[in-house]
């Protein structure tokens, strides 16, 4: 019950009227709770017009609400945020209810956050803030960049620059990142969320258009990349320049980027083997296939995602399985660590600009990592009520921690 049942006294002083905060169950819809709270259907859903009654459709589950009551306990005001710009607001006027779709008043911070990283981003992001959105946010911007699993060490340090809106004193919707700093086995990585409303890495160079790592679904990894091994039977050093991908015969392999197909054919060892050249020097490979999609062929372009060709276990191959290689400028990485390819650089004008938003965010990834402030949760903010005539709540310590 408490987890879906928080009171805080938020707006006392609102004719003397508590305000309670909810979460929104798993499937109740709108109806459902009208009737739950004896209020009339027919003001607040029959009679509206149809765009308002498709907007209580988009109440989602898990969203806080509020309900104001008056000191006999009757509801005075509801209010139903549907997204993080509009709500529903259901009032009381003159004993009757009313319906009204409203924008949310929320307040914006800037704020930063570091950790020092101990497991992974994610799980030290979530520890140290208790906030899975944070960590949510941070994995996209750079899930297709950086290989976090294999390259981020323990003692290596996190910094994000995020906005956080706050409705009525809680933080509300998910964070905005503006900047952040990772580093990676002590290499640091900056991504900064530009004008135009795109994230961009240090060199100016657009940080959304990528690789995939994995051109393959629902196949599993059976043998990494390793420039050099060595074998402890063959005692010898050996090196793998590419990732095998387990997967069944006939199993659909997908272009891991735009580029056109330079080679499509058998070519011994390899079995039949498709090769694709990427911007930038780069070209992926994809080996032992058991045939190919039919009219791929040597000058095709191809599209990020496309299917290809099939799994197999052509060549010099012990069981059916994709090898795949990215090689840049014909050497090969791994395809798990460096799998972006900037495909728009900022230039001129623009590039300026960026290069002045980003070393304002440096200065404040800098101060922040020298002074170290704590994290503090909850932040102290300062309740606000955006209740209906309200007049200013005194200032008031949050019961909750959340
Ligand atoms: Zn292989």
């Amino acid at each position: 019950m408490l987890r879906f049942f928080i009171l805080f006294l938020l707006c006392a002083s609102l004719f003397g009227a508590e305000v309670e905060r909810y979460r929104w169950i798993n499937g109740e819809t709108y109806l459902v709770f009208l009737e739950k709270n004896n209020l009339p259907t027919k003001e607040l859903y029959y009679n509206l017009d149809t765009e308002d009654q498709r907007l209580t459709e988009e109440l989602l589950t898990g969203i806080n609400y509020q309900v104001a009551k008056s000191a006999k306990g009757e509801i005075e005001q509801i209010l139903l945020p549907l997204n993080d710009e509009l709500q529903i607001h259901i009032y009381k006027e003159e004993d009757k209810y009313k319906f009204e779709a409203i924008p949310i008043i929320a307040t914006t911070e800037t704020e930063t956050f570091s950790v020092i990283m101990q497991q992974s981003p994610i799980g030290d992001i979530v520890r140290e803030t208790g906030s899975k959105k944070l960590a949510q946010i941070f994995a996209t911007s750079f899930k297709n960049s950086l290989n976090f699993k294999t390259g981020i060490k323990p003692g290596d340090t996190l910094v994000m620059i995020y906005e956080q809106k706050y409705r009525l004193g809680k933080p509300f919707s998910i964070p905005s990142l503006k900047a952040a700093m990772v580093e990676v086995s002590g290499k640091k990585n900056f991504i900064y969320l530009n004008d135009d409303e795109k994230y961009y890495d240090e060199k100016g160079s657009q940080a959304e258009e990528f690789l995939l790592g994995r051109p393959i679904a629902g196949a599993r990894m059976t043998s990494p990349f390793t420039k050099k091994r060595f074998h402890p039977v063959l005692k010898k050093w050996k090196a793998h320049l590419g990732i095998d991908y387990g997967a069944r015969p006939g199993t659909p392999v997908f272009a891991a980027g735009d580029g056109f197909i330079n080679y499509a054919a058998n070519a011994g060892s390899y079995g039949n083997l498709i090769r694709i050249s990427h911007t930038d020097g780069f070209e992926t490979r994809y080996a032992h296939l058991k045939s190919f999609k039919n009219g791929v062929r040597k000058g095709k372009n191809v599209k990020k995602g496309e299917v290809i060709a099939y799994v197999g276990t052509t060549g010099r191959s012990t069981g059916p399985h994709l090898h795949f290689e990215l090689r840049k400028k014909g050497v090969a990485i791994n395809p798990l660590n460096v799998v972006q390819v900037a495909t728009v650089n900022l230039q001129g004008k623009q590039k300026a600009a960026f290069d002045r938003l980003a070393k304002n965010y440096n200065e404040k990834i800098e101060s922040h990592l020298n002074n170290k402030p704590e994290y503090q949760k909850p932040r102290k903010t300062r309740a606000k009520c955006y209740f209906y005539n309200e007049t200013p709540p005194p200032e008031e310590e949050e019961a909750e921690n959340s």
